[in-house]
Order: C-alpha cells, then sequence, then structure tokens
C-alpha cells in the first residue's frame, strides 16, 4: 500500500502503548548481570522521531535503559570516521546466522567477524575507536558523540552495568584473545573490552535513542545543526547492515515481519530507522528466544502496519 496520507502518529503510539500494557506474554528480562537483571519486565516505552522534526511518544519513553548492542550502532559510526572503507578490511557484511557470541564462525573465518553488528565485530570497532586514546578518552568520545546527536547532555553511562558486563564478560574476553592471536586487535584486550563493555552500558530513554537515531534518516546529516556526521552513502550502509544483521539471529524474522531497518539489545531496546521519514525507539526489557525484545518487536509490527513505513513498500516520489 503506497503512503500517501500522513498518519495521526500520536493516536497510533498510543494506541500501541495501551495495546502492549496489557499483553501477558512478554519474554525474559536478560539476567547475566544484576543491573539488567532486575528491571521490572512491565515497562514499555516508544518514541518516533519524524523527518520533519516532531516526536511522538507513549509509555514509558522517558525510562532510561541500557541500551547495549544498540550502541553497536554509534560505535560504528565513530569507526567509519575514523578509518573509512579500510574498516571492511578488519570486518565483514554479512549476516552471521549464528549466534551474537559464537567463536566457532570466527575461526573459519581467520578472525574477520562476519558484521560490526556481532560481538566479535563490534570488539574490532571497539578497538578502531580506541586507537589513538586512552581508553578513558574513547569511553568520553562515544559519550559525547551520543549526547551530541540527541542534543541532550543528561546521557550517561550506567557504571554498575558495564562492571557487570566486566565481571562476567569470559566469553567476549574469548573472542577479543581469539582475534588478537590472528592480529585483528591491536590494543592490549582488557582496554579494547573496557570501550566495549561501557558502550554497552549507556544508559538512554526512548526519547533520547530515537534523537540520537535522527541522522540516519537524515542522510547522515545532523538535524539540529546540519552538519554530515556521515555521508548519505555511508547512512544508507549504516541502514542496510542494520537491516541484515540488526536483530541477531533473527533478522529475517524482524525484516519479514516489520521490514524496517533496526539494531536492538538485550536491554530490550530497539532503534529503527526510516530512511527519509521517521527515526523510531521502543524498549520492554522482556526477550524474546533470540533476545529480541518481545514486546518491542511486537510493537514495530503495529506501527509499521499502521503507517505502511516499511522500506520494501512503494512509496509516492517526495
Ligand atoms: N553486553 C552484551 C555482551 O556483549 C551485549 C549484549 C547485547 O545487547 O547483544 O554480551
Amino acid at each position: 500500500m503506497p503512503v500517501t496520507v500522513a498518519p495521526d502518529l500520536q493516536a497510533i503510539v498510543d494506541r500501541i502503548a495501551a495495546e502492549m500494557a496489557g499483553r501477558e506474554e512478554r519474554g525474559k528480562v536478560a539476567d547475566y548481570i544484576p543491573g539488567l537483571a532486575r528491571v521490572d519486565p512491565k515497562h514499555f516505552g516508544i518514541a518516533v522521531a519524524t523527518h520533519d522534526g516532531r516526536m511522538f511518544a507513549a509509555g514509558d519513553a522517558d525510562a532510561a535503559f541500557s541500551i547495549q548492542s544498540v550502541s553497536k550502532v554509534f560505535a560504528l559510526t565513530i569507526a567509519l570516521g575514523k578509518v573509512g572503507d579500510a574498516l571492511w578490511k578488519r570486518v565483514g557484511r554479512e549476516p552471521s546466522g549464528n549466534a551474537f557470541n559464537s567463536i566457532v564462525q570466527l575461526e573459519a573465518e581467520q578472525g574477520i567477524p562476519r558484521n560490526p553488528f556481532i560481538n566479535a565485530g563490534a570488539i574490532v570497532v571497539s578497538d578502531v575507536v580506541l586507537a589513538g586514546h586512552a581508553p578513558k578518552e574513547a569511553i568520553g568520545e562515544i559519550l559525547r558523540f551520543v549526547r551530541d546527536l540527541a542534543g541532550d547532555d543528561g546521557i550517561v553511562i550506567d557504571d554498575e552495568v558495564a562492571q557487570g558486563e566486566a565481571d562476567t564478560g569470559f566469553r567476549n574476553a574469548a573472542l577479543a584473545n581469539y582475534m588478537r592471536s590472528f592480529g585483528n586487535i591491536h590494543h592490549p584486550v582488557d582496554q579494547v573490552l573496557g570501550v566495549y563493555f561501557h558502550q554497552c552500558a549507556l544508559a538512554m530513554s526512548c526519547r533520547q535513542l530515537a534523537r540520537a537515531g535522527r541522522f540516519l534518516m537524515h542522510e547522515g546529516q545532523h538535524p539540529d545543526t546540519g552538519f554530515n556526521i556521515v555521508s548519505p552513502m555511508r547512512a544508507r550502509r549504516i541502514n542496510a547492515l542494520m537491516m541484515l544483521c540488526g536483530h541477531y539471529d533473527g533478522s529475517g524474522e524482524f525484516a519479514f515481519r516489520v521490514g524496517i531497518p533496526g539494531k536492538s539489545g538485550v536491554g530490550g531496546g530497539i532503534l529503527c530507522v526510516v530512511p527519509g521519514i521517521a527515526s523510531i525507539a521502543v524498549w520492554s526489557p522482556g526477550l524474546n528466544e533470540r533476545g529480541n525484545s518481545t514486546l518491542g518487536s511486537l510493537a514495530l509490527e503495529r506501527l509499521a502496519a499502521a503507517t505502511g513505513w516499511s522500506v520494501f513498500n512503494q512509496r509516492e516520489p517526495g
């Protein structure tokens, strides 16, 4: 169905939030660290930032949550800014078809991770962001970047979550060491992981996250300043990676049901980008069997159906 009429977005997000509030089946909250395990599964938030500068929000859209792997989008953007397309010599661009923290594929592929959104790929990205910096500076750069994108200095890193990641991150340490043995990690593993764990621990609300994703619907331009964060081509490519690799092993299912580029995290957040139209953040901490937010995915399915925003729809030009 081509989209020709502007939908009543506030009514749509209100209706979605009301439906989600009544849902019993919410999935399971990530429990590998206390900072995530204690989050109440009843939360649901949604925020939609539109291309014309408006914001539509409902539910717990202002509650901060751990964005976890959604941060991989921002770290990738920084790394591309630093080394450009040379990044693709060290990280692939294909869906993995394996668990997000799988080590098996790395052996077969000589320490080159399949894509920047599985853990191994994100750890290489952290290594790139770390270059020329002390770890604290690299972490500060990521935080400043996200604050600038969102236009909100209130965004923080949750130190307890970062510590929890470090205390339990044995598999990430294995991945990093393994890649170092292939020469694909250039800095000390503990420093690289320090950067990675802190970016995962960014705490943001749906409203802040939707604002931070706006450059990806604006062909790479910061909507508040007009400066290019990335080129239009790079924004398109980041969106393509989100579509193909953004939901772990459930990326095909998400494209099938929702049809919008998105990146999810185990904190229950999902950032979605409808190019030229909207940047969307949803949050509900209960996860499905693939590790993606159960209600967040359903809410996006409802939103895509109500708006016709699947990128596989044909649109009228202009
Ligand atoms: N900090 C988590 C890990 O590296 C990220 C999980 C995620 O959101 O995918 O295990």
